[in-house]
């Protein structure tokens, strides 16, 4: 956790929200709570102290850790969105997905408003598959963070494998899906300095890794 304030303290109290984002800011921090809700409420609190506000993504498990570490995030004033897979739920069947996308939006709509969401990566499946600009009009969302982010005007710094990546031209891999996906590895300093330098940066973090610092 360390590291994580080192990462709060270069980009400075603003508000770095994907909702923020779809209105023209520059700067994107968002969570993907895969797993460990409570790693998600210390990332959260850090945040909160240094004046952050960011978007935390939740899969709709249903149970009531999940929606208390929810209730305490949206207490803190972070946007909470909606972290869908459902289309490896329906075992790929886009139909099904779609209906069970609706349900379970509706269902954390219940406690808390939301605006954008965020395909979780499912071994398997493409969960972006199903989401199209008439869905989310359908849906009133404003946006989703992979697929209407544009990449080609900001680099992308993952946590993902327990290790910070840059990800590079992720505009092409999202036009051509079998296009190898370009990752370099860098080091928090590397993160940091990004930061400093304002460059247009997006940091996504899966707070389940947290529990030792990052590399
Ligand atoms: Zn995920």
């Amino acid at each position: 956790m360390e590291d994580y304030h080192r990462i709060c303290e270069a980009i400075g109290p603003g508000d770095y929200s994907l909702a923020h984002y779809f209105s023209g800011n520059h700067i994107i921090v968002r969570h993907d709570v895969d797993d460990k809700v409570n790693l998600a409420i210390e990332i959260a609190d850090i945040e909160h102290s240094q004046g952050i506000r960011s978007t935390y993504y939740f899969r709709y498990r249903g149970d009531d850790s999940e929606r208390n570490a929810l209730l305490s995030i949206r207490s803190m004033g972070h946007e909470i969105g909606f972290h869908y897979e459902t289309l490896a739920k329906a075992g790929g069947d886009k139909e099904w997905a779609v209906r069970l996308f609706k349900d379970q939006l509706a269902a954390l709509r219940e406690i808390a408003d939301i605006k954008t969401v965020c395909p979780h990566g499912s071994r398997g499946y493409r969960n972006h598959k199903i989401m199209s600009e008439y869905l989310q009009r359908e849906c009133a969302l404003i946006g989703d963070a992979y697929l209407d982010v544009d990449f080609g005007n900001l680099d992308y710094y993952s946590d993902s494998g327990n290790q910070w990546h840059v990800y590079q031209k992720l505009s092409d891999h999202l036009d051509n899906p079998d296009k190898k996906l370009d990752r370099v590895a860098v080091e928090l300093l590397d993160v940091i300095k990004a930061i400093e330098s304002g460059d247009n940066v997006y940091i996504a973090t899966h707070p389940q890794h947290w529990t030792q610092n990052v590399k």
